[in-house]
């Protein structure tokens, strides 16, 4: 079967199904009725009709979750960490089809797709396997007494996901609230959402009902709804530093609540004279994720260089870029697929004008191809100074500026130079200087001689605009749990 019947076939079965709300344990359509289109970035054709969620809808699968919250909280640990693995079980077996209607849904290259859904897998089975870090203390506070502490869990929770990784985020990001006993409601992306309704249907009888819920929503307003909620007192986001902004502010405005933040970030790549520019050009190339069209957070999207290795590592860069093979993301050979849509695919022509208007030469790419698919091929600005637009402002798309400097304080001043800090890769062969300069650089995720990878169990998170908190370990599962102090007299 071709690439293009692959996708036709399955667009004209996400047509036929009913996509449904997972609410209280049954799947339902918007209490309104009200639905919303969804276009595929592959095809230009609408592939689904997904109901839109509003306040009635939140509010039914909070008091859903409140009903089932007593119940989860007491169920035995062993019991909950059973059930999350099930559901890793569940999407390991799907994981083809959840990883198609991704690359369907938001133009993933097939095979990085299929990976997304082992990947939100794995998530799942990582904190089944942290939850014996669910434990107290005791605190030897006084005579006579002991003092000891519990983890309890918050109650009902949300979780709201951007469209970059939909299953992995789907799948993974419900795991630490369910070890730590929460009731947990999901928030897709508008984008993207057809692989989380799937899971829905998938999951809905693995966990008692009200346990998780899925809500879908065309536009800000299920988001909303959901943070202005106000018996939910926990709000974990990802995506954007505007609408983490916005977040703050309507949480503030509802309640005492508690809400990190993993936004985005225009992450610096720096090379010093001393490395393989044969090895920075990969790296370079790796960590700008072209592979996603440039959509993950951790891109390092500013390739700092210092002058001597500048020339060599851009026609290095230029040359594996031009090895990769762009278009259908159906076709298991393709390397760079679709844009996830079209709002996404003109910010990212918006940026390809800037920069040129700001003077940035074009190295390889800035040239749409032609077809239905949105597709802008990895593109690389040389001529990048450290003030321009294209050198501040996160794309979120396949643009990489090529930034070149003369000495280690200016590497580190440009690096740091900006609103955000998410992650940074500083590739030396000199160990001082690879130390010395990972701890002056303002970001919450480092690779020294790497770049792009993510290891489970690490920390990820930034800090200045990129967010609050840190996910992938074992802080993340905790920050599902609040901690009690009980005092215990017996003299
Ligand atoms: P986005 O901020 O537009 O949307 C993210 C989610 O929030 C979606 O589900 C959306 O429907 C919802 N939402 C939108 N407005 C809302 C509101 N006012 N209240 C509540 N919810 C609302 O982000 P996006 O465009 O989907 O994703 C791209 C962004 O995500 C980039 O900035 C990227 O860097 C960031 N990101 C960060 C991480 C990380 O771990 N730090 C990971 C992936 C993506």
């Amino acid at each position: 079967m071709t690439a293009e019947m692959i996708a036709g076939e399955l667009a004209a079965t996400t047509r036929k199904h009913d996509w449904r709300l997972l609410v209280g344990g049954e799947l339902v359509p918007a209490r309104s009725g009200a639905t919303f289109s969804d276009p595929s970035p592959v095809t230009g054709a609408v592939i689904a009709t997904v109901p839109d969620a509003d306040a009635t809808d939140v509010d039914a699968a909070v008091q859903a979750a409140r009903a089932a919250f007593p119940a989860w909280a007491a169920t035995p640990l062993p019991e909950r960490v059973a059930a999350v693995r099930e559901i890793a079980n569940r999407v390991r077996t799907h994981a083809a089809e959840l990883g198609a209607l991704d690359t369907l849904d938001g133009g993933n290259i097939a095979r990085l797709a299929r990976a997304d859904a082992v990947s939100g897998a794995a998530m799942l089975d990582f904190f089944a396997d942290s939850a014996h870090a669910l434990t107290g203390q005791t605190i030897p506070a006084s005579e006579g007494a002991v003092h000891y502490t519990t983890l309890q869990p918050i109650g009902v929770v949300a979780r709201i996901v951007p469209y970059n990784h939909p299953i992995m985020f789907a799948a993974g990001k419900i795991a630490a609230p369910l070890i730590a006993g929460n009731c947990v409601l999901l928030k897709p992306p508008h984008q993207a959402p057809l692989s989380a309704l799937r899971l829905g249907e998938l999951i809905a009888h693995l966990v008692p009902p009200g346990v998780v819920s899925i809500l879908t929503g065309a536009g800000p307003a299920t988001g909303e709804a959901i943070v202005r909620h106000p018996q939910i007192r926990r709000i974990a986001f990802i995506g954007s530093a505007p609408t983490g902004q916005k977040i703050q502010e309507a949480a503030a405005q509802t309640g005492i609540k508690d809400v990190s933040l993993e936004l985005g970030g225009k992450n610096a790549l720096l090379a010093f004279p001393d490395a393989d520019p044969v090895e920075v050009a990969e790296a370079a190339v790796r960590g700008m994720n072209f592979t996603w069209s440039g959509q993950s957070c951790g891109s390092t999207s500013r390739l700092v260089v210092h002058r001597s290795l500048h020339d060599r590592v851009v026609a290095e860069v230029v040359a594996r870029i031009s090895a990769m093979r762009i278009g259908d993301p159906f076709d298991e050979t393709t390397d760079v697929g679709a844009l996830v849509s079209q709002d996404q695919y003109a910010k990212v022509l918006r940026y390809l004008d800037i920069a040129r208007g700001e003077g940035a030469r074009v190295a390889v790419g800035g040239t749409p191809v032609e077809g239905d698919a949105l597709i802008v091929p990895p593109t690389v600005f040389t001529g990048v100074t450290p003030g321009m637009r294209i050198a501040q402002e996160e794309v979120f798309g396949p643009l990489l500026s090529v930034i070149p400097f003369d000495t280690e304080e200016e590497a580190i001043a440009i690096a740091n130079g900006v609103e955000y800090g998410l992650t940074a890769a500083v590739w030396t062969n000199d160990v001082r200087r690879a130390h010395r300069v990972a701890a002056a650089v303002e970001a919450g995720y480092v690779w020294i001689n790497g770049s792009s990878r993510h290891y489970v169990g690490t920390p990820f998170g930034g800090v200045k605009s990129s967010g609050l908190g840190r996910e992938e370990c074992v802080e993340e599962l905790l920050s599902f749990t609040e901690t009690k102090a009980v005092h215990l007299a017996y003299r």
